[in-house]
């Protein structure tokens, strides 16, 4: 069964459940009661690409490497096409 990874989005805790295939029905937060919203890996949320901000992208590496994920670590060129996305995005703003 796959680990679903959800985050409260009152005070972005973050909870790892095992889950049936495609049962994504969130969770309530331990700390404050909330709903949760379901976590996508970092690949999948930055390809979809919407809204991320330099704190936003700061604290997904930080989550992926506490996670022990070495994705950013193996894949440079990535992590900077990733960067001048934000850069443009900042641009634009
Ligand atoms: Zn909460």
């Amino acid at each position: 069964m796959p680990i679903y990874s959800f985050e409260c989005a009152e005070d972005n805790s973050v909870k790892d459940e095992l889950r049936l295939v495609g049962d994504y029905h969130p969770p309530k937060c331990s700390i404050c009661g909330a709903d949760m919203e379901r976590l996508f890996t970092p690949v999948t949320s930055i390809l979809k690409g919407s809204g991320w901000s330099h704190g936003d992208w700061a604290k997904l590496r930080k989550r992926s490497e506490e996670q022990g994920t070495k994705f950013f670590k193996k894949q440079p060129k990535y992590q900077e096409m990733v960067k001048e996305n934000l850069e443009q995005k900042s641009k634009e703003v």
